[in-house]
């Protein structure tokens, strides 16, 4: 559940340059895609501005929560958007200082979840007031006053600081034919569970092996109906999870 994502993603891209059947090309932006009998035709664009067209198999949309490929394929994003943002503050080198468990302060004036994470990190995110603006609240100065309880403002060492607006939505269906979505692009979930990231791991762990084996001739291609029917109770009773959090 907790763990500091750029480290995870580094290692993911580090096991992916060592698989010899994986290409991994950068830089390039999806624009449109049209499934045709036996494959998907993708249209992408690299940074020159030139158009070059992928054909595969499968195609699997893992674009994150404003989804170009959600869109191609006329996939609704159901749910909600909270009207309340929270700032987010990650502290680094509390490697001594930091808590060793979560806590929720439920001060109806300003609640707040604190938590440890990896590496000597700590986190906590603060509800913002009507009428508190993000530019306001994200000032050193306004951090080191809401930390004040904690650090020490000489001791407080900022990693990243950023007002969000939390959103709990997940899509009708996560496959269309030979395109599947997977991670932020068919579902997000207000993050008090820690399940957002890790909903998405789990989608790719579902869809990989269904996949090799299909395209290996191991199993008919109808297991791959078996992703949404899996996967998408479960995002949903995540997202229900963090929501009923939210509530408090
Ligand atoms: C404040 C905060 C705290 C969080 N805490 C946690 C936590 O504790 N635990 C947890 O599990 N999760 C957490 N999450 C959620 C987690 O960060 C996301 O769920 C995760 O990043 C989603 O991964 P993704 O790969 O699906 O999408 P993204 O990380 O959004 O990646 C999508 C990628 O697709 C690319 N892309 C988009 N459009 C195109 C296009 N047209 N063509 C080509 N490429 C495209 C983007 O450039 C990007 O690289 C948190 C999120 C926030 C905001």
């Amino acid at each position: 559940m907790t763990f500091y994502q750029p480290d995870l993603e580094r290692a993911m891209r580090g096991q992916v340059s060592r698989l010899k059947s994986v290409t991994s090309l950068g830089g390039f932006e999806l624009e449109s895609l049209v499934e045709v009998s036996d494959c998907v035709l993708a249209s992408v664009r690299d940074q020159d501005g030139h158009s070059h067209s992928v054909r595969a198999q499968y195609l699997i949309g893992a674009d994150g929560a404003s989804s170009r490929v959600r869109a191609l394929i006329g996939q609704e994003f159901e749910g909600q958007t909270y009207a309340e943002d929270w700032l987010i503050v990650d502290v680094m080198n509390r490697h001594k200082s930091a808590i060793d468990h979560i806590e929720f302060l439920c001060d109806p004036r300003r609640p707040t979840p604190h938590m440890p994470a990896p590496g000597g990190r700590e986190r906590w995110e603060f509800m913002l007031h009507p009428g508190e603006s993000r530019e306001e609240l994200e000032s050193p100065e306004s951090i080191a006053r809401l930390i004040a309880p904690w650090i020490n403002p000489q001791e407080l060492e900022i990693e990243r600081k950023a007002v969000y607006r939390f959103h709990a939505r997940c899509c009708n269906k996560f496959s269309q034919g030979r395109v599947f979505l997977a991670g932020d692009a068919a579902h997000i979930t207000p993050p008090f569970v820690g399940q957002g990231l890790v909903a998405g791991l789990r989608d790719g762990a579902n869809l990989a092996w269904k996949l090799a084996w299909v395209l290996r001739g191991y199993a008919a291609p109808a297991i791959l109906d078996t992703y949404d029917e899996e996967r998408r109770p479960h995002a949903q009773a995540m997202i229900n999870l963090a929501n009923s959090w939210a509530a408090w």
